[in-house]
C-alpha cells in the first residue's frame, strides 16, 4: 500500500464511522506516524508504506474510527501558534479559548510585570500562551486536579517558559494572594447537556466540563470570590458557554462593583468571554 491509498483508505473509514473532519485527521495521523510534512506526504504519494508503518497508522486510525479524539491519540494539540501535550487528564484546548487569551493579554497592555492566575489551568494553555506572548508577566497556573497540573508542568517545560503551579479548589490554591489579571475557562456545560455531547467530547475529564445544574457554578464562586483576589485595578476575564454571558456579566457586576465590564464575541460572533475591571 502507498501513501495514497492509505490517506484514501483511512479518509472513507473515518468519514463512515461517524468522524466529522475526516480528512484533517487521517492527515494528522499520517504526518506524525510517517514524520513527513503534508506537502511531502503529497510529493511522496506514491511511496510504499512499510508494514510497521501500517501497524502503526492502522493502530492510530482504529483508536480515531471509535471516538478518541486525534489530540489525545497524537499527545498534542496546538493553540495560539504554540504546541500543548495534551492527554485524558486534561482538557483539550479549544480555538474559542483563543479569543480569551487574545482579550486577556489586550487587557495586560501597559501593566508592568502584571501578576496572572489562570484558574482551571488543565493543560495550561491559557497562562503559559500569556506568558509567551507577554514574557513581562508573572503567571500562576491553578488547578484543582494533580494530575491536570503535571500536564502543565510538562507544558511549562516543553516550551521553556516560567510559571507557579498550585494545587487547589478554585481560590483555596492560592491562599490569600491578589492579582492583576485573572484568567479562567472553568467547567461550564449543564450537568443535564453532558451525556448528549458528541462522543468525542466523552473522553474528555468530566471534572473540566461539568458546570452544575445550570452551568454557571463554578462562575458563581468565581464572582464572589475574586474581589479578595484582585490588586486595585485589576481585572477577571472568563470564558462562558454560548448564551451564558449575559448571566454571568450579572454575577460579575453584583459582586465585584466593576468599574467597566462587557463581554467580547468569538470568530463565530458568539459572545464568548465575560469580563470586567474593578476601579484602579
Ligand atoms: N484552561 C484549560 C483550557 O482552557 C482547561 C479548562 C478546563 O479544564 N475547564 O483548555
Amino acid at each position: 500500500m502507498n501513501i495514497a491509498e492509505w490517506l484514501n483508505h483511512a479518509r472513507t473509514l473515518l468519514s463512515e464511522s461517524g468522524c466529522p473532519d475526516s480528512e484533517i485527521d487521517a492527515r494528522w495521523i499520517a504526518e506524525d506516524t510517517l514524520g513527513m510534512s503534508w506537502a511531502g506526504l503529497r510529493f511522496e504519494s506514491d511511496q510504499a508504506v512499510s508494514p510497521e508503518q501500517l501497524n502503526r497508522l492502522d493502530a492510530l486510525l482504529r483508536r480515531r474510527a471509535a471516538g478518541e479524539p486525534v489530540q489525545y491519540i497524537l499527545e498534542r494539540a496546538d493553540f495560539m501558534g504554540l504546541r500543548f501535550h495534551v492527554d485524558k487528564r486534561v482538557l483539550i484546548p479549544r480555538q474559542d479559548t483563543e479569543t480569551l487569551v487574545e482579550s486577556a493579554l489586550i487587557a495586560l497592555g501597559g501593566l508592568r510585570s502584571p501578576k496572572v492566575l489562570d484558574l482551571c489551568a488543565g493543560s495550561g494553555c491559557i497562562g503559559l500562551s500569556l506568558k509567551s506572548l507577554a514574557p513581562d508577566c508573572e503567571v500562576t497556573l491553578a488547578d484543582v486536579s494533580r494530575d491536570a497540573l503535571d500536564v502543565a508542568h510538562i507544558n511549562m517545560k516543553a516550551l521553556s517558559l516560567d510559571a507557579r503551579l498550585r494545587c487547589g479548589d478554585l481560590f483555596q490554591a492560592v491562599g490569600r494572594e491578589k492579582f492583576d489579571l485573572i484568567a479562567s475557562n472553568p467547567p461550564y456545560i449543564p450537568r443535564e447537556a453532558l451525556a448528549g455531547l458528541q462522543r468525542e467530547v466523552q473522553y474528555e475529564p468530566m471534572a473540566a466540563l461539568n458546570g452544575g445544574a445550570d452551568g454557571l457554578d463554578f462562575y458563581r464562586r468565581i464572582a464572589r470570590e475574586a474581589g479578595d483576589h484582585l490588586n486595585p485595578g485589576g481585572a477577571v476575564y472568563l470564558e462562558v458557554g454560548a448564551g451564558q454571558a449575559p448571566d454571568v456579566l450579572d454575577l460579575l457586576r453584583t459582586h465585584l462593583d466593576p468599574a467597566d465590564s462587557g463581554a467580547i464575541r468569538d470568530l463565530n460572533g458568539i459572545e464568548r468571554v465575560a469580563w470586567a475591571k474593578t476601579a484602579p
